[in-house]
């Protein structure tokens, strides 16, 4: 990306906001990596737009990401979807392949490599999943694919939690929890935040942990510099626990990989975010 050629590839992160993204940071960071000729830019659009936005782009032999708020209007652009965006409804990574769009849900893969970096496989473990956005369904897509026991399901609104339990088919090891009271006593090997309490200093905690009997780990799918607060509380107790940092380099990094068809070079992404939250 030092220099650029009649040849660069551009990707671009399409969305509304985008200004501060961090994925214009790790992905310039892996191409100046790699070597590869390309660069990554960040565009505002809005819904009318992004379908020509993301067709040419891919269509010009590069390709990008999408954001909030129109991750399931693209799984909708896309030629050819990946599994993933057929079950969660939502695409945050396009491109060119053979005279097609292919689109995928990287954050699927990104839930995936940080469940696994706190815990393990998680195959037979008993889940606490909070929320029931976007977010949640990919990682519940996630978490299914990898033969958890079971999930106890709780969101605000009720209704959402209903709804996606029956996106999936209504399947026996997903329970809607409607009253949190009904937790206190419970175990899990695993809790994760998939809401979006955390993003503002002032959020309550999207768990206490003296809600339930016990929780093995905690996953905050909500970053911040120096971790969220839900995380330190989790570190206080001994247990356990991550915030979304390592989802959102897992994400990019199955992206480019989908990109380039080469490893992401991990360290050099990590090692860019750390640099820009030390700046920023
Ligand atoms: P979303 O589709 O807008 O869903 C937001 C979720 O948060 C819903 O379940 C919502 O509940 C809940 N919520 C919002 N305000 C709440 C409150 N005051 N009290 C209780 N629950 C509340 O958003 P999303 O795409 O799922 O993203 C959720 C969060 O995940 C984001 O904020 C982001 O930080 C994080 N995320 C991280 C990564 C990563 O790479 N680390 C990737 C994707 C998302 P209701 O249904 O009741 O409104």
């Amino acid at each position: 990306m030092d220099t650029l050629t009649a040849k660069t590839r551009v990707f671009a992160l399409l969305g509304d906001p985008v200004a501060h993204s961090l994925s214009p940071t790790i992905q310039n960071a892996a191409i100046r990596a790699t070597g590869v000729d390309g660069v990554y830019v960040a565009l505002r659009c809005g819904a009318a737009d992004l379908p020509c936005l993301l067709r040419g782009i891919a269509a010009a032999g590069g390709g990008g990401n999408v954001t909030v708020p129109h991750k399931e209007l693209a799984a909708r652009v896309v030629d050819a979807p990946t599994a993933a965006v057929v079950r969660t409804g939502a695409c945050n990574t396009f491109w060119w392949e053979d005279g097609r769009i292919r689109g995928d849900n990287t954050d699927v893969a990104g839930f995936r490599a940080a469940v696994r970096a706190l815990v393990g496989a998680p195959a037979g473990a008993r889940v606490l999943l909070l929320g029931a956005g976007g977010a949640a369904r990919g990682a519940l897509h996630a978490l299914l694919e990898d033969d958890v026991a079971s999930v106890a399901l709780y969101n605000r609104t009720p209704g959402r939690a209903t709804d996606l339990r029956a996106a999936f088919g209504d399947p026996g090891c997903i329970r809607v929890v409607t009253d949190r009271a009904a937790l206190r006593g419970e175990r899990f090997d695993l809790a994760v935040n998939a809401t979006s309490l955390g993003l503002h200093p002032g959020d309550p905690l999207p768990l206490d942990f003296d809600e339930v009997d016990r929780v093995g780990a905690a996953l905050d799918l909500v970053y911040a510099v120096g971790g969220t607060r839900w995380v330190h509380e989790a570190h206080a107790r001994g247990l356990p626990a991550a915030d979304g940092l390592e989802m959102l380099i897992h994400q990019g990094a199955a992206a480019f990989e989908r990109w380039w068809g080469r490893p992401a070079p991990l360290d050099a992404m990590r090692e860019a975010l750390s640099m820009s939250s030390r700046i920023g």
